[in-house]
Order: C-alpha cells, then structure tokens, then sequence
C-alpha cells in the first residue's frame, strides 16, 4: 500500500473499514489481542507513510456523513471537506477554515493540523474544532477543552498516534456569495512577507513560479476580499469575482489536468517547514537560489504562507510562523526521488537552524 507520496510502502497485516464508532473499537481491541499496531487512514493524502501501517489499517472512507446544526456541523471522521462544505453551504454556512484542496478528510487534516487561506485569521483546522468523539484504548469516547482536555489535545495534529477520531463536531460561519480574487505581483520572498501582514484580506496565499526567462523565480500574492461589493486592495493588477464554491474549489481544474497527464500519480516529495517570520525570507530566497526547475518537477508548486495556529498544543512551530511549502513531483526527465528527498533534508536542517519545524504531513527522511 502506498499514499500520495509514492515513496514508501508498507503492507498491512489487515485492511478494516469501519461504518461506526464501535466497528473502530472493536478492530483496535483486535488489534490490541494481536499485538499488532494500529494506523488509521483518511484519503492517504500524507506524503510519507504516515498513513501506512505494517499492522492493522483502519481506512475511514466508508466512516462519512454530515449533520448541520445551529452554528456547528457535526462530520464523521471520514467526510471530505468538499462532502463537509456541500452539506453546510445550502445553510449559508461554512467551516472558518478549509484546506485548499477539499478531497482530503475531516479526520485527517485535524489529526495533521489544517492550513487554508484563511488560517491568518482563524487559525488552523485542528484549532476550529468543538468536540471530538475518539476511540482511545478500544473504547469510544468523546472529549472537548472541557472533558478530557488532555486528549483533545493529543488527537488534534496528534498523526492518529494517540486515538482513532470517529467524528467531530466543528464550527461554522457565514459563508459569502461572492469573492474577490486580486492578483499583486511581489518582488521578492520579503515583499510576499510584507503583502501578507499590510493587506486585509479574508484569504491569503502566495506561490513562487520560476520565471519566463528561465533563470530565477516570480513572486505573486493573492489577496481574497468576501462579499460582492469588496474593493481590490493596493497593489493589485489583475482581479477575478467568483462564486464562494467555485473560490473553494479553486484546485479540482488543475488537479483534474494533472490525473490527465500522469502527474498525479508519480511520487510526490513534498517539503513544508514552518519559519518564524523574521528568517523565512532568508530561508526561502537562500532556498531558491540553490533550487533548479527539476528539483521542482513539472507539476511542481511552490507556496508561501503566513498564518496563525492558535491552541493546538501537537503543532510545533515558530513564533508567527510561515508556512513554505515546496510541492515537488518527480516527473520523467527531472530530478530523481532521492535528490528530492536530500533536497527535503537541506530545507528542514536550515528551517531547524533558524528556529523552524516540519509540517509533519511532508516527505523528509528521518
Ligand atoms: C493535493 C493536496 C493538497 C493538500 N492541501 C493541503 C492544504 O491546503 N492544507 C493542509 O493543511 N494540508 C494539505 N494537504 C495535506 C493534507 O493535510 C494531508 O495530506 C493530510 O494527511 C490529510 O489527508 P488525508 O485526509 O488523506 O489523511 P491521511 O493522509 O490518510 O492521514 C494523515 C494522518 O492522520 C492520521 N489520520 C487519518 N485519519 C485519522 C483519524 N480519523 N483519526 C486519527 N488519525 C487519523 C493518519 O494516520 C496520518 O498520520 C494536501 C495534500 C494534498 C495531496
């Protein structure tokens, strides 16, 4: 069995996939009597095993459902984002934070840590979560900062290593209509840095792509404003209105051209450091320099994120942290796996050295 990454593999003793809470209990106990360890598995979309288990694999895809309330949705640990937003947008609702591809699961971006574009504001989506129903030593239980706290804390960015989540129960807030999509070119790592904490924006991200010339990178934000009256902020050069929807799914054309082409399913590399924000734009230019088009891929994205994490005590970074975020796919003709991965294990010992931390979902060998 493999996941997203492509790059390790590991048989499991069984496959279980689980309808309920209980059905989750009693494969652990089992589990437990065998000796055997116990990995739960959302969609696989972790980039490096962590969803892989020589042991017993709990695989929550049959584990979905949603239910929406006054101001809260409460999701099986196996729903999607998309399944989640689907059911809570008719309510003119939404979740404060989505990932910016919606086809991974509830369960798994809280047991990694969650971060969209709008994680300035609201944080992360292990931080927007108001119960959690867990099977912890084969029994359901349901835990939240005011029962069990201790465990709350250790399921929410805990990788499925302390409990199986079964459901969560997660917040919600007024979705718009409408968004407002501004382009503003930036000159350099700094520059993005500078855009994403002036500009007010409901969303944020910014990527790096290398330039046309061939012999460096451009850098572009993007600054996201709700409503159908938002006004583009300074700087901006290019503008898109789109349906909140369609703002969410931003990804599922680039995604599907990608499944089209062979890109999705070759191996993926992908290295994510959180930086403390006063060195990421040394970490990320020094990075830069010494990083060519194939140590990319062709597929390959490169992201820069700043953003707030909030009380997730699992999720280990920095002071202001920003996210950087090299997406790499080893594709025909570029870089090989294992130069990717040495690749990996440069930016992780310079992101350590200033003070930085690994979003623990990536592919750096340990
Ligand atoms: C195309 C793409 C885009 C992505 N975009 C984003 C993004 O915008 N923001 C972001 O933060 N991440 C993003 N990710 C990374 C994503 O958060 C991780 O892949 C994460 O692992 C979620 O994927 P999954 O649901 O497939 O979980 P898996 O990869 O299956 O599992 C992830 C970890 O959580 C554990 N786990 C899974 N389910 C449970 C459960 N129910 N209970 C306890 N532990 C569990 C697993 O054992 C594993 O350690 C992206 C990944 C891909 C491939």
């Amino acid at each position: 069995m493999r996941d997203f990454g492509g790059i390790v593999e590991r048989s499991p003793v069984r496959v279980v996939r689980p309808r309920s809470a209980d059905e989750v209990a009693r494969a652990v106990r089992d589990a437990a009597v065998q000796g055997l360890d116990v990995v739960p598995r959302g969609l696989g979309h972790s980039t490096y095993g962590q969803s892989l288990t020589g042991g017993v694999s709990i695989d929550l895809r049959e584990l979905t459902g949603v239910e929406v309330g006054a101001g809260h949705a409460v999701a099986a640990a196996g729903t999607s984002w998309r399944e989640v937003l689907a059911a809570t947008l008719p309510h003119g609702l939404a979740p404060p934070v989505l990932t910016d591809y919606l086809d991974v699961t509830v369960g798994g971006t809280i047991s990694a840590g969650g971060i969209g574009g709008t994680s300035h504001v609201h944080g992360v989506q292990a931080g927007n979560v108001l119960t959690l129903d867990v099977v912890v030593d084969g029994e359901p239980v349901v835990c939240s900062p005011a029962v069990r706290p201790g465990l709350f804390d250790a399921v929410r960015a805990g990788l499925g290593r302390h409990g199986v989540i079964t459901r969560a129960t997660l917040p919600l807030v007024r979705a718009p209509e409408r968004v407002l999509s501004c382009t503003i070119p930036c000159r350099d790592a700094e520059d993005v840095l500078r855009v994403q904490r002036e500009v007010t924006a409901d969303a944020m991200s910014a990527q790096v792509k290398p330039s046309d010339s061939g012999d460096g990178w451009t850098y572009g934000a993007k600054a996201v404003r709700y409503g159908d009256k938002a006004e583009p902020p300074p700087g901006t050069t290019e503008t898109e209105e789109l349906p909140y929807f369609d703002f969410c799914d931003r990804l599922r054309p680039d995604v599907e051209e990608l499944i089209r082409l062979g890109e999705w399913a070759r191996p993926h590399p992908w290295a994510m450091v959180f930086l403390p924000a006063s060195r990421a734009a040394a970490v990320i230019e020094a990075t830069l320099a010494d990083m060519t088009t194939a140590e990319l891929g062709l597929s390959g994205v490169i992201l820069i994120k700043a953003l707030r994490v909030g009380d997730v005590p699992m999720l280990a970074v920095p002071d202001d942290p920003v996210l950087f975020s090299v997406l790499r796919t080893a594709s025909p003709g570029c870089a090989p796996v294992a130069d990717m991965l040495a690749a990996n294990r440069t930016l992780l010992d310079r992101a350590r050295a200033v003070g930085g931390t690994r979003y623990a979902v990536d592919s750096v060998p340990v």
